[in-house]
């Protein structure tokens, strides 16, 4: 590599057009997804050089554009095609991959008006994240029930992946500030949603509990459902309160970002031996078997990236 030779090795991004090192990359201060976050995104992940569910993510993403009125300058295939080459430039095998489209900026200077703005796609990939860290999900993750309620559904819908996270941040503060790892948050009528990045699961006399309001319409979340069916296990959405996680007799949380990350506590409810529950440690081997069995698979083609 020369000194003029662009250092993808820590991720390669897209923006406004040009392929840059993920550290390098930049968009306007004047993006109203900065002043505003008007903006949608989806993460995917890459794990031993496959996407998984990549034609799920994009799905999804089309869905939160339009609930949004957003219009990215690629179509999909574009999309789908910028997302490769981000993982193939930086050739990691194991990566965060992630696609936003802002709404840009005001074609009009100073105009108020969305309709107004161009709107922006990005995109990067970067070496893999756990939400939750590979030694807290082996212990099990530690919840705490925040006292900040979830933004509430009629005004920020969480079914469109969105960085309205002021919510999520204060949870994530007291959360640390008790001593735990994360937080879920309540709606405002007391009904377990969500928390900082990912889906929350129960289990309770062998059924399998995730919230049935407030929360995005996780891809490992259905991945996890699509499991259990596949297991006969007993596996729905349901009304879940405060006192219902209290009765847990496991808990787990679900992301791109980690997949299936056990949970041991939540509040003052510790769970079987204060570890990660028989049936949540099974569903996180299966979920990373059926990966390596190339379920929901699309190979990344890492010979494209010079072209
Ligand atoms: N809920 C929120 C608020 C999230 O940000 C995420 C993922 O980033 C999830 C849930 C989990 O969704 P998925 O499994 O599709 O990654």
């Amino acid at each position: 590599m020369t000194s003029d030779t662009p250092d993808f090795s820590q991720g390669a991004a897209f923006v406004e057009g040009r392929y840059v090192p993920a550290r390098e990359a930049r968009v306007s201060i004047l993006d109203w997804g900065f002043t505003r976050s008007d903006v949608t995104y989806d993460v995917v992940h890459v794990r031993d050089g496959g996407f998984f569910r990549l034609d799920d993510h994009l799905d999804r993403f089309e869905r939160s554009l339009a609930g949004l009125r957003l219009v990215p300058p690629h179509a999909r295939a574009a999309i789908a095609a910028i997302l490769d080459r981000c993982v193939a430039l930086s050739d990691l095998r194991d990566a965060y991959v992630a696609m936003i489209c802002t709404r840009g900026r005001p074609r009009v200077f100073g105009s108020r008006r969305p309709a107004d703005c161009d709107n922006l796609f990005s995109a990067y990939a970067i070496p893999w994240i756990d939400v939750i860290p590979p030694d807290v999900q082996a212990r099990g993750a530690h919840l705490h029930i925040a006292s900040v309620p979830r933004i509430p559904a009629a005004s920020i819908d969480p079914t469109m992946k969105n960085y309205h996270w002021g919510d999520l941040t204060r949870g994530l503060f007291e959360a640390h500030d008790a001593g735990a790892d994360t937080a879920v948050l309540l709606d405002a009528e007391g009904f377990v949603t969500e928390g900082p990045g990912f889906n929350v699961f129960m289990v309770r006399n062998g059924e399998v509990l995730t919230p049935d309001r407030g929360a995005l319409e996780g891809i490992t979340r259905r991945s996890v459902l699509e499991l259990c069916a596949l297991t006969g296990v007993p596996a729905r959405l349901a009304p879940l309160r405060r006192e219902d996680l209290l009765s847990a007799d496991e808990m787990f949380c679900t992301t791109t970002a980690g997949g299936v990350m056990p949970v041991s506590r939540v509040d003052g409810h510790i769970m079987g031996n204060d570890a990660p529950g028989p049936l949540s440690l099974r569903l996180k081997q299966l979920y990373w078997q059926k990966h390596a069995e190339g379920w929901h698979r699309t190979e990344v083609n890492y010979t494209g990236a010079g072209t």
